[in-house]
């Protein structure tokens, strides 16, 4: 008999998965488990993030595995959170730095014990490598929806529902399905996805723009099909680059938008302070309830 139990639950940037198992009789010793980076075996589970890389693990009897596949050359930092009961062996709990197709090895872990073992992880991620980006912190956003709009804050920098922590600079805006989306900063696309219409985890479909400090615009939530730029397209500050929508977490159609960078830091990522220009002059404070108009 075996228990068994799944749990994929994907929040902003992170995907946890749980399992339990109970049974067979053969212990591995740690001290004789290593890592082995490049290859990935048949028939493992997995869940891919768009374009950019997959995670995969396998379980059997005696535990389980978890490997990381980057699709791209695009540099990402991915830091796993690994949490397990009864179970030992090696674990890669440091940043992982992806910068070229191929396969590492996250962890791999077998039971300890007769006794029933557990895991558990999430993974934050970010695009780029920790602590390169130099933010400017005179640089001024335009507004990234069209000339003359104007359109409420929703949810402003330490806003009270999930612009918190790493996530203190990041602005949501009203859209309806199907505004346009213009780019805030130009610089190039280093990630876009316009596939899903899922409403229930995760950012939805999204655009990264990397700025030529490093620090990297997020467009989120767009709708299906919504995107207008390709990887490795160079856009204008002011470009129309999509549209948006209700895709990925969120309790009604709005836009999401920050400028993060990758940190050496527990989450990989944190987001900075931004100022945009808008028709009443240029502002860093970013209140839920603000009324921003784009000027013509
Ligand atoms: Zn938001």
């Amino acid at each position: 008999m075996t228990a068994y139990k799944h749990i994929l639950n994907t929040v902003f940037a992170s995907l946890i998965v749980a399992g339990l198992l109970g049974s067979g009789s053969v212990f591995a010793r740690s001290d004789e488990l290593s890592l082995v980076d490049g290859v990935l075996p048949a028939d493992v589970d997995g869940s891919c993030y768009r374009e950019a890389f997959c995670v995969h693990w396998k379980k059997t009897k005696t535990g389980v595995d978890a490997w990381l596949e980057a699709l791209t050359a695009q540099p990402i930092t991915i830091l796993f959170k690994t949490t397990s009961k009864n179970l030992e062996g090696p674990v890669r709990d440091e940043p992982i730095i992806m910068d070229k197709p191929g396969i590492t090895q996250v962890f791999r872990l077998r039971k300890a014990s007769a006794a029933t073992w557990e895991y558990g992880f999430k993974y934050y991620y970010h695009p780029g490598r920790p602590d390169q980006a130099k933010p400017d912190p005179d640089f001024v956003y335009e507004l990234p929806f069209a000339k003359g709009k104007t359109y409420k804050v929703t949810q402003g920098f330490n806003g009270s529902t999930t612009h918190k922590k790493r996530e203190s600079y990041a602005v949501d805006w009203n859209l309806k399905v199907g505004t346009p989306v213009h780019a805030a900063r130009g610089g190039k696309v280093i990630g876009v996805s316009g596939s899903t219409s899922s409403q229930r985890r995760g950012h939805g479909n999204f655009i990264w723009i990397e700025h030529d400090d490093g620090t990297v615009g997020w467009y989120l939530h767009l709708r299906q099909g919504g995107t207008r730029v390709g990887l490795g397209q160079s856009v204008n500050a002011g470009d129309l680059i999509g549209y948006s929508g209700n895709t990925g977490k969120t309790s009604g159609p709005h836009f999401h938008f920050q400028v993060s960078m990758t940190v050496s830091g527990p989450n990989t990522w944190k987001t900075v302070p931004i100022k945009f220009r808008t028709s009443d002059g240029i502002t860093g404070k970013i209140r839920s309830g603000d009324r921003h108009s784009r000027p013509n």
